[in-house]
């Protein structure tokens, strides 16, 4: 399983797909993709299959244009390998969009006092329920995505790499882990997201590998913001030079 992200300059689709090819070793079922475009907004594509079957399916469905991108490649722990269950993963609003390795444990309790909210379901995952919770919280508290995904993560028992993006805002991707692991390529004007620096290596060789329990907000044109997602506490970002 594996994640891959890309917010700067350049076409962030071959990026996204050539990363999750370099994390194929990770094991998976599926695989998908958003694409943010200004003028068409969130393109999503996803499939049961390898990423090669993902590439075909997005040869036919998308426009494969956008400066923020955002794949996964699944192993599924909560509901079967299909098409619906594959990441990423949409909020009942259509505003946020999430990309996750892990397990959300309470998943159920959490999904229970959601529908009671009158959110709706898709898929069978753990991880829509995550991804509604961060709009739940959103709306209830009239803040910005970075925290209601802290104050989310914070009502979370599990493991976790996530990579979340909220339409109302395009020019960040917050990311966080608990137990998974996520690398952030520092390129100039760019960033990049991954499971491990492979994806990016050819990029930028200046990386910051989270610590569990620690959050980003990665923004164009903007230094990373880290923070401990317990207490809030800022982490000055550790940026290592890579060995090409
Ligand atoms: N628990 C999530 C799911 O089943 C994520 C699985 C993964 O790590 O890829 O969709």
């Amino acid at each position: 399983c594996g994640i891959v992200g890309y917010i700067g300059h350049r076409e962030a689709y071959p990026i996204v797909i050539k990363g999750l090819k370099r994390l194929e070793y990770r094991g998976y079922d599926s695989a998908g993709v958003m694409l943010y475009e200004d003028n068409e907004g969130v393109k999503l594509c996803k499939t049961k299959g390898k990423v090669s079957d993902l590439e075909a399916k997005a040869k036919e469905d998308l426009t494969e244009n956008g400066n923020i991108g955002i794949g996964h490649t699944r192993w599924a722990t909560h509901g079967v390998p299909n098409d619906v269950n594959s990441h990423p993963h949409l909020s009942n609003s259509g505003d946020l969009v999430i990309i996750h390795n892990g397990i959300i444990e309470n998943y159920a309790p959490l999904k229970e006092e959601l529908i009671k909210r009158g959110y709706t379901f898709k898929s069978d995952t753990d991880t829509e329920v995550l991804v509604n919770l961060i709009e739940e919280v959103q709306k209830k508290e009239n803040i910005k995505l970075g925290k209601a995904v802290q104050i989310a993560l914070n009502q979370v028992v599990g493991a976790y790499a996530i990579a979340v993006f909220d339409k109302k805002n395009p020019n960040e991707i917050v990311a966080a882990r608990l137990g998974s692991p996520l690398a952030i390529g520092v390129g100039e004007g760019e960033y990049f997201i991954a499971s491990d620096a492979s994806p990016f290596i050819e990029y930028t060789s200046n990386a910051v590998y989270l610590e569990d329990g620690e959050m980003a907000n990665i923004r164009l044109h903007k230094p990373l913001k880290i923070r401990k997602i317990k207490d809030d506490s800022l982490v000055d970002p550790y940026i290592q030079e890579l060995q090409m």
